[in-house]
């Protein structure tokens, strides 16, 4: 008798929509009589509003079904305003395949489009749920992580990012090994997206310049703490 864990739409009093996940569980008394009902739930509005956004293709990266470019631009410039009047630590990464082209030269490029799926899942398995993962296009994706306690938690992200990639991709019948290169940027006052796009990509380029296969934080946005 016991329901758990449904999605259902509400409306607030003021009209607009919303979004429950509710759980109801039947108490029962020793003789088998429901005394009571125990209710919980979730507000899950703003994860429903961000699928049916994701949902509609114009956000949306057929290849690998995460954000595209247009969303994550979106997406991101809502999060630079928020930032600008809440204050809280947002790191952008810009990440990259090292040496793609090879895999599709070797391979074919259905085996490269197998990879980038694989990759992006691997990407998505690693981070939160509530991080924001993006195909810019081509090999290059972006990670937003919102409201973090610390530099150091980028960091420790970014770096796991690495190992994520390191064991084998099995496509088909082939295993296939890959490095990424990462760049990671913090927001600071007076940046716009467009900014922390373009210092994140710049310190990307310096980790492939440093050898690939790691990450490299953009100075320009570490503050002396
Ligand atoms: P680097 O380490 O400098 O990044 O070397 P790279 O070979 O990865 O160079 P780059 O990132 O410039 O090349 C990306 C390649 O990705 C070029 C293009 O052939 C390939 N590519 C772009 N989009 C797709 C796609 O949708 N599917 C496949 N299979 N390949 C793609
Ligand atoms: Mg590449």
């Amino acid at each position: 008798k016991a329901k758990i864990h449904y999605e259902e739409p509400q409306q607030r009093d003021d009209g607009t929509a919303s979004w429950l996940r509710t759980s109801k569980i039947p108490l029962d008394d020793i003789e088998g009589n429901t005394v009571a009902l125990l209710g919980l739930y979730e507000d899950i509005t703003a994860r429903k509003e961000m699928e049916a956004q994701l949902r509609s293709m114009a956000h949306y990266d057929g290849l690998t079904k995460l954000a595209n470019r247009a969303f994550f631009y979106h997406h991101l410039e809502q999060t630079v305003a928020k930032s600008k009047r809440h204050g809280g630590l947002m790191a952008l990464m810009y990440f990259d395949i090292d040496r793609f082209k090879a895999i599709n030269d070797t391979h074919g490029h259905a085996a490269g489009d197998s990879l980038l799926t694989a990759f992006a899942s691997r990407i998505s398995a690693t981070v939160r749920e509530m991080d924001v993962v993006a195909r810019l296009g081509g090999d290059e994706f972006a990670l937003l992580l919102d409201d973090i306690p610390e530099r150091r938690a980028a960091e420790s992200v970014a770096a796991k990012l690495v190992s994520a990639m390191h064991p084998p991709f099995l496509i088909g019948e082939l295993s296939v090994t890959v490095t990424t290169s990462i760049g990671v940027a913090f927001f600071k006052r007076g940046m716009n997206a467009e900014d922390l796009i373009q210092r994140a990509d710049q310190a990307m380029y310096e980790a492939k310049r440093g050898g690939r296969n790691r990450f490299e934080i953009d100075r320009e946005t570490v503050e002396a703490d």
